[in-house]
């Protein structure tokens, strides 16, 4: 009998191939397993908190040129890093051609998909060339459809089709092509969805995803010093977490891993021996002690609460007030509502300049008692599937948050009864997160 072999996805960073060193860590890492079969690089990231990242020098350059400014001279530097890395790794290589053909397109007007997505593309063929693995174009593995929308059948047919023949392999992250070719990327920080993509196709036993943190932490480190990783963590918690600003692995990412049942890995390139945070299917298999898994927040929301005594008993309230949105071109948030009141909580970005129009608009469409919009909002995500069986969680939340005169301007418990979601004043938000975190985590 053949037993099939343990296949590994790992998906690098921008840090974690931020130059030579760097590189050089990466590579002891894949090839101190065999499984580590394939692998989907980002384009170098900060080397240090000031530096620049190629893929923003890279779309630097698109502006400047656009402007019909002169980029040469960052161009240069971009091309000095990769150079810098092929030296110091003593490669074989040199990619004077790639730089050559991406220059005369910037300068021709090439698209900024395009000119984002070749710091990948450069990176994915210097690490290919280190570690000997093949380079995959990921242009021709991963597609979009006319709409410019990820078509993941299609992905998944030519990408399984194609490293099924492939031992080994590099795929570049962040993009792939349109219908007639031309490169489409994903939203910034998308090499993360790659990564899962190619986990789907090989059915891999586990995506791993190397970062510069020993997993996903119980709140963002920018906010709370030295939070708890989080040892494991659902599919469904870490969407939540991640849609609400978390901002580790792409919120996108989970689609394609959640359908083949894939667990993810985040792992820490500079602590390669950390366990890091395993994310999960089911929630049921991988019971808790933690009440909360984990905590994140946004700001930039706005609130507008509408008031009408009995609106319950009107039939048709809801949807008359949703309509406003919808006819407004408007998605919203969260709905949390009352008796008699219902607060539609949208970003401020989404209202502003509009704020006039939508109230006129719904007071012609439910004419309430009271309407009013408040702004500067954040909302934290206290997240957990432990708070399914365990009552008093919101109570410990308010508590912690008024221990220090906190008002909490909204409140909505999501209908999964997996995340609660407050709404305080922005002032108040880092401060709101840390008392939280305390409160569960002491
Ligand atoms: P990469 O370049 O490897 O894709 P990212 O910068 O996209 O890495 O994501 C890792 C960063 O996410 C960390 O360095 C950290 O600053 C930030 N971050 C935000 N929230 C969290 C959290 N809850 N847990 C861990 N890291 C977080
Ligand atoms: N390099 C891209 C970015 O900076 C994609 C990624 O890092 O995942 O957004
Ligand atoms: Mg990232």
């Amino acid at each position: 009998m053949v037993f099939s072999e343990v296949k590994k996805v790992v998906k690098f960073g921008g840090t974690s191939l931020a130059n030579a060193a760097q590189f050089v860590k990466c590579a002891e890492i894949i090839k101190s397993e065999k499984s580590r079969k394939y692998v989907v690089p980002s384009a170098p990231g900060k080397r240090f908190p000031e530096d620049t990242k190629i893929t923003d020098m890279l779309i630097k350059c698109y502006e400047l040129s656009a402007k019909k400014e002169d980029f040469s001279g960052l161009f240069n530097d971009i091309k000095d890093r990769y150079n810098s890395i092929i030296r110091e790794l003593s490669l074989n290589i040199n990619l004077d051609d790639e730089y050559k053909i991406i220059e005369e397109a910037i300068q021709k007007g090439a698209t900024l998909d395009y000119v984002a997505s070749r710091g990948e593309y450069l990176n994915g063929l210097i690490l290919s060339a280190y570690i000997g693995f093949p380079f995959i174009d990921a242009k021709d593995v991963v597609f979009f459809n006319e709409k410019g929308q990820f078509d993941a059948q299609k992905t998944n047919d030519v990408m399984s089709e194609r490293l099924k023949h492939c031992e080994n392999a590099v795929i570049p992250g962040f993009y792939g092509s349109l219908p007639d070719g031309s490169i489409k990327t994903f939203s910034r920080g998308g090499s993360d969805i790659t990564g899962a993509i190619v986990a789907r196709a090989v059915m891999a036993d586990i995506y791993e995803n190397w970062t510069d943190v020993s997993g996903f932490l119980m709140c963002d480190p920018r906010i709370v010093k030295n939070p708890r990783p989080i040892k494991v963590i659902t599919y469904r918690e870490l969407r939540e977490l991640s849609y609400m600003g978390a901002g580790v692995l792409h919120e996108d990412s989970i689609f394609p891993v959640k359908l083949a049942g894939i667990p993810i890995n985040i792992r820490n390139t500079n602590k390669p021996s950390d366990p890091g945070t395993m994310i999960v299917p089911a929630a049921e298999d991988y019971d808790t002690h933690d009440i909360v898994t984990g905590i994140a927040g946004k700001k930039g929301f706005a609130v507008i609460r509408i008031e009408k005594d009995m609106m319950n008993q009107e039939k048709g309230f809801g949807a008359r007030v949703l309509k406003v949105f919808a006819d407004m071109d408007m998605s919203f948030e969260h709905l949390p509502s009352g008796i008699d009141t219902m607060c539609v909580v949208i970003a401020h970005s989404e209202i502003k300049g509009k704020e006039k129009e939508i109230l006129d608009n719904i007071t012609k469409a439910v004419n309430p008692d009271n309407i009013e919009i408040e702004t500067n909002l954040g909302l934290i995500a206290v997240v957990g599937r432990g708070m399914i069986r365990t009552p008093g969680t919101a109570y410990r939340i308010f508590k912690a948050v008024a221990s220090e005169n906190i008002n909490v301007r909204m409140i909505d418990q999501g209908s999964s009864e997996l995340n609660i979601i407050i709404g305080v004043d922005e002032k108040d938000f880092d401060r709101a997160i840390e008392l939280i975190y305390l409160e569960f985590c002491n």
